[in-house]
């Protein structure tokens, strides 16, 4: 069977290098892919958003199944183009998608079905989000201070009463007399202010727990987690008035915060049956002890004791099953790995977002254990047969950490060369899956060509060991012997964690 992966990240290379293992596998081409996937299979440049020219070369190819990795052709109908011309394709169709394209979709999806998320609201106007934002309940006590008309203690319950109380004590035409200050106390903390400017600017700093996210889908960006009212107002600013993700931004939500721990569930399903896959946890941010700005994820580790066999059992039941039966009621079928985004809050797990894809990079710890023939999996979800599948895990676990280029996630530098990458792959238990490289050809003629970076995230290295340190002492022994100048990485990936296996 010929078989073709669209991406070109770490996630689509481990894909590529865990379907070539198929026995029934005679060819893996990957569109456009990097210098990873053209070492183990053959790239083919076809970028993933040129849905026409990826259907072209697959009926030219012959190829037998597609495999989608990233979420953009997903949510703009790459299976159903492949389905009209009669390709076989994994994935959900563009109106499946839509869980992950729509954030306002998902969410009204989650409300019918009576799936546990957090509380939200849609706003399709600036004024009427930020009217939603400056009407939360604040706690705020404004004293005027010195001769003024106002009444001299006003207990603000919103940030709207509390604006408006700073604002007519520091009029002047209420005041009568020189020294007028307006005191602001929040929990307990009280300070006073002459200038209207400062005082608004201390109303804007209390606090509120409120995420503020754009409808669609805006590259892993377009969600704020705001603390304070000011955070709230800049981010419905961006989103809808500057309109930094563009039609994005059209529709916004507005939830409210919740705390807890995070974690994922991947699972396969064709609609009908689900097939939860090994448990894994992914770290967001880009510095250790989870300091620094959240990127596409440093790294990731499978199993997580975080993930046990009950909660596992209530999230198929109270989060994985409704949503499948409600997109089957609601005719949109699912077909495809659905990726549920969790916090774990004391009242249970709540979902935070749907991805109807792969995670990246938890695909890369997941298929290092994974001892099942992926196609057979995946083509048991497209030929709507999984309830016959059952998949074997290694018990071992699984560690993988980013190697990002200096300065992600902000600007940052391509074309540096990286050395020793044969070397580190022939350690026993390792992978190195690619996720920003290209081949360079050798300007010296007779030589293969080299790797150079060509993104933020740019290496996976991946290890198995016979517990979690060993897993975690393997690939950090093989990130060492990676040669990557201006090279960074997270060195605390699976640490401190105790590791008893689980899911
Ligand atoms: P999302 O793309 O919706 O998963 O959001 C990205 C990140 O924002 C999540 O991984 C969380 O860290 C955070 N987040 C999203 N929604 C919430 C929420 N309601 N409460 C707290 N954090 C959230």
């Amino acid at each position: 069977m010929k078989v073709l992966v669209i991406g070109k990240g770490g996630r689509e290379h481990a894909l590529c290098w865990k379907l070539k293992q198929s026995p029934r596998v005679t060819a893996v081409f990957c569109a456009p892919g990097n210098a990873g996937t053209a070492l183990d299979v053959q790239n083919v440049a076809i970028e993933a958003h040129d849905l026409r020219g990826l259907a072209q070369f697959a009926r030219r190819e012959g190829i037998d199944l597609t495999v989608v990795g990233p979420e953009e052709p997903l949510t703009k109908g790459i299976v159903d183009l492949f389905q009209r011309e009669g390709l076989r394709i994994f994935g959900p169709r563009r109106d499946a998608a839509e869980l992950e394209g729509s954030k306002v979709f998902a969410k009204e999806l989650m409300r019918q079905a009576g799936i546990p998320t957090a509380d939200y609201r849609i706003f399709r106007s600036a004024p009427d989000a930020e009217h939603y934002v400056l009407s939360r309940e604040v706690a705020l006590v404004i004293r005027s201070r010195g001769r003024s008309t106002i009444r001299n203690t006003i207990h603000a319950r919103t940030a709207a009463e509390a604006l408006d109380a700073v604002e007519r004590i520091l009029d002047p035409r209420e005041m009568m007399g020189p020294g007028v200050q307006v005191e602001i106390e929040d929990r307990g903390t009280r300070k006073a202010y002459s200038s209207v400017v400062e005082a608004r600017d201390a109303v804007l700093s209390c606090p509120v727990g409120l995420v503020v996210k754009a409808d669609g889908l805006a590259a892993g960006k377009g969600v704020y987690v705001c603390g304070t009212v000011r955070e709230a107002l800049t981010a419905i600013d961006q989103v809808m008035i500057r309109r930094v993700y563009g039609q994005a931004g059209d529709r916004l939500l507005i939830e409210e915060r919740l705390d807890g721990r995070e974690t994922s569930i991947l699972a396969l399903t064709d609609g009908r049956t689900i097939v939860p896959l090994a448990s894994s946890q992914d770290y967001k941010r880009a510095l250790d002890g989870d300091q620094g700005p959240n990127t596409g994820g440093m790294g990731a580790f499978s199993p997580t004791p975080m993930v046990t066999p009950e909660l596992m059992q209530q999230v198929e039941r109270e989060i994985l099953v409704p949503v499948v039966h409600a997109l089957k009621r609601a005719r949109r079928p699912f077909r495809g790995v659905l990726y549920a985004g969790l916090m774990l809050t004391n009242q249970g797990p709540k979902v935070l977002e749907f991805n109807v894809r792969f995670g990246d990079p938890e695909t890369q710890v997941i298929l290092m254990r994974l001892k099942s023939d992926l196609l057979d999996a995946i083509e048991a979800v497209v030929d709507e047969r999984l309830d016959s599948t059952a998949l074997e895990w290694d018990s071992r676990p699984s560690v993988t950490v980013v190697m990002a280029a200096e300065g992600y996630p902000g600007p940052y530098e391509r074309n540096r060369v990286i050395q020793n990458l044969p070397q580190v792959d022939a350690m026993k238990d390792v992978k190195v899956f690619h996720a920003g490289t290209k081949p360079r050809p050798d300007p010296e003629p007779g030589r293969g060509p080299r790797v150079v970076s060509d993104g933020g995230r740019v290496l996976n290295v991946t290890a198995l060991g016979d517990d979690l340190a060993a897993a975690r002492d393997r690939a950090y022994q093989a990130v060492r012997a990676v040669r990557f100048p201006g090279g960074i990485y997270r060195r605390d990936i699976a640490e401190g964690i105790d590791a008893t296996p689980t899911a």
